[in-house]
């Protein structure tokens, strides 16, 4: 499949596109996570990235844009790949039509993951990750928690929110979304590519989009 996920910070692109992998051999790719890997290993990427992050703020365009023209020409993406938080701006849309075109490259659809705002906040708020680099197991204080005292209970390491997962960074997030990337809904209906899926249960939507595949 070729396909792109929109959707708010929170709204369940990571969980939903890692279960679509399972499905047919397409590789998942997540500028955030590249980008996080970048900031981990000291890169001058990373370093160049590392301050927008924090704050909940986008990274720049062209940056975005070097990173996926390399990245979708990767041998990898042949069997098809889900776009996960990628493209993130109008400017980013419109480069990767044109990159698209150039690769020769038809997408299936774009699916919109539609998640009420309160579900968000709430996803976002609870999230802790494992400060372990190895591990980096992720837990929910209230459907999954660590330990009593905070630590992993896979590697006993401490538990951590994400620098942008604090309130004042979620926050700036939601505005950024709603500024920025929101406006993608209409550019893709445009395009006549747009599928909107209601994203309560990742399992769910993960069936409707295989149905949407035809598979
Ligand atoms: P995510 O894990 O997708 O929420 O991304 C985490 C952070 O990485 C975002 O808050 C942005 O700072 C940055 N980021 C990820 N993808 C993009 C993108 N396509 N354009 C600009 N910044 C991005």
């Amino acid at each position: 499949m070729r396909i792109i996920l929109l959707g708010a910070p929170g709204a369940g692109k990571g969980t939903v596109a890692k279960l679509l992998t399972e499905f047919d051999g397409s590789v998942q790719i997540s500028t955030g996570d590249i980008l996080r890997s970048a900031v981990k290993a000291g890169t001058a990427l990373g370093r160049k990235a590392k301050e927008y992050m924090d704050r909940g703020d986008l990274v720049p365009d062209a940056l975005i844009m070097d990173i996926m023209e390399a990245r979708l020409q990767e041998p990898d993406c042949r069997n098809g790949f889900i776009l996960d938080g990628f493209p993130r701006t109008i400017p980013q849309a419109e480069e990767l039509k044109k990159l698209l075109a150039r690769l020769s490259i038809r997408l299936d659809f774009v699916v919109n993951l539609d998640v009420p705002r309160e579900v968000i906040l709430d996803r976002l708020t609870t999230r802790r990750t494992c400060c372990n680099p190895a591990c980096q197991a992720i837990y929910n204080v209230k459907s999954n928690p660590p330990n009593a005292d905070g630590t992993c209970t896979l590697c006993s390491h401490e538990t951590i929110q994400r620098d942008d997962e604090t309130e004042e960074a979620i926050n700036n997030r939601l505005e950024t979304y709603n500024s920025k990337t929101a406006p993608l809904i209409g550019f893709y209906e445009k395009e006549g590519l747009l599928k909107t899926f209601l994203s309560l249960s990742s399992k769910d939507t993960v069936a409707d989009i295989k149905k949407a595949l035809g598979a």
